[in-house]
C-alpha cells in the first residue's frame, strides 16, 4: 500500500455482486435459434464489486454492502472480493439466488448480457442503515445502479449525511430522481449515459472545450457540479462547475496501451477515483490516475482478475 493510499479515508461501495457466466461462440444466436458454443467461463463480476476490487487492489481501504445467494456462486464472489482485500462483513446472504449475468461473445467480441438481479434485489435501505459503522466514517460513498433505486438513494443520503464524497456511476442508465442528482458530489457517465440524463446529444470526444463547456452548464443545470464522462479508447473529460480559478473542463487523454479486454473498463476507471478522492485528490487528478488504472486493466483479460495495483499505476505514471 502506497503511503498515500495508508493515510487515506475508507471507501463504502452499496450494491451489486453478480457471477458473470460467459459462453463463446462464432455468432450470437438469432430468436428461437440455437448456437454451438466453443468455451465457457464463470468469472467474478457485478459493478460494485468490481469498483470494489479495483479500488482495493490500488490500495484504498474498501467495504462493500451487498447480498449474496447461498450458493456456490455467493461463495465465489465473496471470495474474489474479500481475497483483493475488501472488508465484506457487510455482504449478507439471501434466500435468493446470487445475481447473475448470462453473457454470450461472439467471435468479433460482439455480445448480449441478460442480468438476473436475484439477491441484488434484495438490498434495501435496511442494509444501509445496518452498515451504519462503515458509512459513518466514510470519505466515499460508491453507488452504481444494479440495485434498487431506494437503496442507492438511501446510501446517498446516508454517505452525504457523512460528510462522504459521493460517487454515482449512472450505469446501467436509469432516470434517477431529482433528490439522488442532488445529493451526487461526482456523477460518473460514459457518453451515452451522459446523453440520455441530459436529453440531448452530447459531443464526440473531438469536441471543443467549448462545447463541453456547454455540457458542463447543463449538468449544473441538473444540480450536478461534478462530472466525469468516460470515453472508452479517447479518455475521459473532467467537468468541473466547483472550480472558481482555472478550466472548468479538463480533457484527460487516453493513456495508449495495447488493450485485449475492455470489459469493466469504466469499473476500474470508477474505483480508481474512489480510492483518489479518498486520499484527498482534486477530481482532475483523481481522473488522470484513474486513466491510467483503467487503461491497464484493459491489457489483460478479464475483470476484477485484470485490475492493476497501485504500483503499477506509479510506474506507468513516473
Ligand atoms: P464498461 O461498461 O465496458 O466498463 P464504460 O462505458 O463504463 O465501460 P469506458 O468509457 O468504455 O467505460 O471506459 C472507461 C475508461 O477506461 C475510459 O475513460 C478510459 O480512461 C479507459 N479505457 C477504456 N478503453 C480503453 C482503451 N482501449 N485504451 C485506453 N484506455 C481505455
Amino acid at each position: 500500500m502506497s503511503a498515500a493510499a495508508a493515510a487515506s479515508g475508507r471507501i463504502v461501495v452499496v450494491g451489486s455482486l453478480n457471477a458473470d457466466l460467459t459462453i463463446y461462440c462464432e455468432r450470437l444466436p438469432q430468436p428461437g435459434e440455437t448456437v454451438q458454443g466453443h468455451g465457457f467461463a464463470v468469472n467474478p463480476g457485478g459493478k460494485s464489486a468490481n469498483q470494489a476490487v479495483a479500488a482495493a487492489r490500488l490500495g484504498g481501504h474498501v467495504s462493500l454492502v451487498g447480498a449474496v445467494g447461498e450458493d456456490a456462486n455467493g461463495n465465489m464472489l465473496e471470495a474474489s472480493v474479500a481475497g483483493a482485500g475488501v472488508d465484506v462483513s457487510h455482504v449478507r446472504t439471501s434466500s435468493e439466488p446470487t445475481g447473475v449475468a448470462v453473457i454470450a461473445v461472439d467471435a468479433h467480441g460482439e455480445n448480449n448480457i441478460i442480468i438476473s438481479a436475484g439477491a441484488n434485489g434484495t438490498l434495501s435501505p435496511a442494509d444501509v442503515a445496518g452498515a451504519a459503522d462503515v458509512l459513518e466514517g466514510a470519505a466515499v460513498v460508491s453507488l452504481c445502479l444494479e440495485v434498487s433505486m431506494e437503496t442507492v438513494l438511501a446510501a446517498a443520503q446516508a454517505g452525504h449525511d457523512a460528510g462522504a464524497t459521493v460517487l454515482l456511476n449512472l450505469s446501467p442508465y436509469a432516470e434517477i430522481p431529482a433528490a439522488l442528482a442532488g445529493l451526487a458530489d461526482v456523477l460518473l457517465v460514459n457518453a451515452h449515459e451522459a446523453a440520455l440524463f441530459l436529453g440531448a446529444e452530447v459531443p464526440g470526444s473531438g469536441a471543443s472545450a467549448e462545447e463541453w463547456d456547454a455540457v458542463r452548464e447543463r449538468f449544473a443545470d441538473h444540480g450536478v457540479q461534478q462530472v466525469l464522462v468516460t470515453l472508452g479508447s479517447q479518455g475521459s473529460v473532467v467537468l468541473d462547475s466547483l472550480v472558481s480559478h482555472g478550466a472548468r473542463v479538463i480533457r484527460v487523454h487516453p493513456t495508449t496501451v495495447g488493450a485485449v479486454d475492455t470489459t469493466g473498463a469504466g469499473d476500474a476507471f470508477t474505483g480508481a477515483v474512489a480510492v483518489r478522492l479518498a486520499a484527498g485528490d482534486a477530481l482532475a487528478d483523481a481522473a488522470a490516475f484513474a486513466s491510467v488504472a483503467a487503461a491497464l486493466a484493459t491489457t489483460r483479460k478479464g475483470t476484477q482478475a485484470a485490475y492493476p495495483e497501485a504500483a503499477d499505476v506509479e510506474r506507468r505514471l513516473s
